[in-house]
């Protein structure tokens, strides 16, 4: 039970998040509602402590701090907030919060409580996926159950340090996987960035450390620069009368981190870690864009801009809402500097996101309906026809674009589509019957297939044939999960009546040949017209690629088929690894069967995560392999702790790839360093070259990550080779095929 102690830490943690709901509070009511919100989890959660050995109410209460200090939500979800875990975790009933604190909390709650469900109790894939499917659905009730669950994960972030290793993998990837791209689509970006942070530091502490150390290192030199950065332009903007804030702000450790691992360099490498932001009160009477550029004209005249690096989010605001203008300046001693100007409106958005939008609800009516349209988008999504958990999944996650392009219609009108769309998604962006007529564009007047990828600035004329149907193909260039579900459904629609008029004719067939369908008929048919199954035969005798002119023989012969089964050869990654091996409490064995993942290829020394199969076998994934985090995120249970054993003298395949500038003799001097020098053997070699330029993929066997760094090193120094960097073995075979 509780001791004193712990009931002074429970009303001082409470009496803290009262202050802070002291502006929301309009009527004393509100204030009662909170306190009685508070009393009633308090006893529903005593004597229960959370893995920290804290009081479990104070988790409750921290989420309802950041839900109205962070985020700036309102009583009800302060309420919802101190009450979120009350029904999942304790005997009370969603019916026994409706009774005490009506049905609109009662509904949040409810949303919560499933949303709690999904990621604790999924036993597969499915499960799991089906449970996020579910919490997603809760936004198409009410965004706010959404918001508050975000608050709730950041708080479990932030105190992840108590729990277990194998539950941390797992909070952490469906952190990254799911919640910090759902913070970003609804615009708060802080929560965004700090979920990312913390993801970073407990899935590669050592990376962590290490920026967050230089970035300190720096700091000293780094305000000097931004001292002498902001001196002419405050006293430029304080001559213009303007009212401003200025600051210099260090990026975030977990873009840092993002942009050396995308640019193979090193922190010192990157020139812009940081960014001034100028944030202005707008005046009564000139219009908030105008400020803005008058500013950014301010500072122009002292520095001179980057042409290419202005971003306009004040004329054209990204989906999220997110409003600003962005340039990159040259500053003292030639060094670049980002600059964003933005009034204290839009700061509040970009911090809070769209909940700042409610409060300035007059001005930025149109951002709300931007939300709405966003929403709308989910939930047809949702009413797709896509009936798998998993698929739903991945096609909800593009959804949650990160980079954005605005694109023209014929008539002006502006569209924001995830970066890679192609002429399609814009076309299906529009409408649905467009995108299944569409037969080809005109992108800025010149004539463009559909699978032409769209920039930022784009004007698109879709042009289209009333005899155009929707192609398989197309699913694997269409980018949005809106382009992808009208496809397939059209797809589905036309196969439906395919088969269905295959049916009539293979039946009228058989008449003809007084042959009764029978599952012989079938077994006799199928291998000759090459179909895996009836559907296939009767989709592909509907939509005519099958004729039956022949069926009266086919049906006379004998049934001997002749049967030819291809086998692919596979080269085996199985290995054995002994000992030192950590592994999860359900497993007993000391020595397991492992595989190496394809898709990544770990070798020795890089940082790995492990899954179990259905076979017990464990299949290896770096770390930072993509499909490792989703999986990760969508079979949290399938986690195995791994570690390489260090007495393994195994080879490995890797590949790295070359550019640099063509020469006469290249080719011997880069293969003599690689076989000679260090002794490593060349599995495959890919070299092509073009207008004095060459590319080039090695495929080679080292012992491990040292080994591969090492010879990549070796290589650099060759004279003429300009980068060289590890990439996936998928890709010289991709590449060098046919
Ligand atoms: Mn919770």
């Amino acid at each position: 039970m509780f001791s004193e102690k712990d009931d002074i830490i429970i009303r001082e943690r409470f009496d803290d998040l009262l202050n802070a709901c002291a502006s929301i509070c309009k009527k004393p009511q509100d204030r009662d509602f909170i306190i009685s919100a508070f009393e009633f989890a308090n006893k529903a959660h005593w004597g229960v402590r959370r893995k920290s050995g804290e009081p479990y109410i104070v988790h409750p209460i921290a989420v309802a701090k950041i839900v109205v200090s962070e985020i700036g939500l309102g009583v009800k979800s302060v309420v919802s907030a101190l009450l979120h875990d009350v029904v999942e975790d304790t005997d009370y009933t969603v019916e026994d919060i409706e009774r005490k604190f009506g049905k609109k909390i009662a509904m949040m709650v409810d949303g919560l409580t499933k949303m709690k469900k999904a990621g604790d109790l999924a036993n597969n894939s499915s499960e799991q996926a089906e449970n996020f499917k579910k919490m997603l659905l809760t936004l198409s009730d009410d965004v706010r159950v959404i918001i508050i669950k975000l608050a709730d994960r950041l708080h479990n972030m932030r105190t992840l340090q108590s729990m277990p290793q194998h539950k941390q993998v797992k909070i952490v990837s469906e952190t990254i996987y799911l919640f910090a791209p759902l913070a970003h689509r609804l615009g708060l970006y802080k929560i965004k960035t700090e979920l990312e942070d913390l993801s970073l530091k407990y899935s590669f502490p050592n990376d962590y450390a290490q920026i967050a150390a230089k970035l300190s290192e720096t700091a000293a030199s780094r305000d000097q620069f931004i001292e002498k950065f902001n001196r002419p332009i405050i006293e430029k903007l304080k001559q213009n009368d303007i009212e401003f804030e200025i600051t210099g702000r260090v990026k975030s450790i977990y873009s840092i981190w993002k942009k050396m691992q995308r640019k193979q360099v090193t922190i010192d490498e990157i020139y812009d870690l940081f960014a001034i932001r100028i944030v202005f009160k707008p005046t009564a009477v000139v219009p908030e864009k105008s400020q803005c550029w008058h500013i950014y004209s301010l500072i122009t005249d002292i520095y001179k801009p980057k042409p290419d690096r202005i971003r306009d989010w004040v004329n054209i605001p990204k989906a999220n809402g997110y409003e600003a203008l962005h340039c990159t300046v040259m500053g003292p001693d030639g060094i670049w500097a980002e600059v964003q100007i933005r009034s204290q409106r839009m700061d509040e958005i970009a911090e809070k996101g769209f909940a700042a939008h409610w409060k300035y609800k007059d001005r930025g009516a149109d951002q709300e309906g931007e939300l709405d349209k966003w929403i709308k988008e989910v939930r047809d999504a949702l009413n797709g026809p896509t009936e798998d958990a998993v698929e739903f999944l991945d096609e909800f996650k593009l959804n949650l674009y990160t980079s954005e392009i605005v694109v023209f219609t014929p008539k002006g009108d502006t569209r924001t589509l995830p970066k890679g769309a192609i002429v399609l998604d814009f076309a299906y962006e529009i409408h649905t019957n467009l995108g299944n007529r569409a037969i080809g564009a005109k992108v800025n007047y010149k004539m463009e297939s559909l699978y032409k990828e769209l920039t930022s600035g784009d004007q698109i004329e879709i042009i289209t044939s009333n005899t155009a149907k929707p192609k398989v193909e197309w699913l694997d260039y269409v980018v949005t999960a809106k382009a992808k579900q009208a496809i397939k459904s059209s797809i589905k629609r036309e196969m439906d009546n395919n088969i269905q008029r295959g049916i009539a004719m293979f039946d009228e067939a058989l008449k003809k040949h007084r042959v009764p369908p029978s599952a012989r008929v079938f077994r006799k048919i199928l291998p000759v017209y090459k179909c895996a199954n009836k559907e296939e035969f009767y989709s592909k005798v509907g939509a005519g690629i099958i004729q039956l002119d022949n069926l009266g023989k086919v049906l006379r012969e004998n049934a001997t088929t002749k049967l030819i089964k291809y086998w692919n050869l596979q080269f085996s990654n199985t290995i054995k690894f002994l000992g030192n091996l950590y592994h999860s409490p359900s497993s007993t064995s000391n020595e397991q069967s492992y595989k190496i993942a394809e898709c990544c290829n770990p070798i020795p020394g890089d940082e790995v995560v492990g899954f179990k199969e259905d076979d017990g076998t464990i299949v290896v994934h770096r770390k930072d392999c993509d499909i490792a985090i989703k999986q990760a995120a969508q079979q949290g249970d399938r986690i195995v702790q791994t570690k390489w054993s260090s007495e393994k003298i195994i080879s490995y395949l890797c590949t790295i790839e070359l550019r640099g500038t063509d020469r006469m003799g290249i080719l011997l001097d880069v293969s003599q360093v690689i076989t000679s020098q260090l002794n490593v053997n060349i599995r495959k070699l890919y070299i092509e070259s073009h207008d004095g330029i060459f590319e080039g993929y090695i495929s080679l066997y080292v012992k491990n990550r040292q080994d591969l760094l090492n010879l990549m090193n070796k290589v650099s120094s060759v004279k003429g080779v300009e980068s060289v960097n590890r990439v996936d073995n998928a890709i010289v075979n991709e590449r060098t095929a046919g």
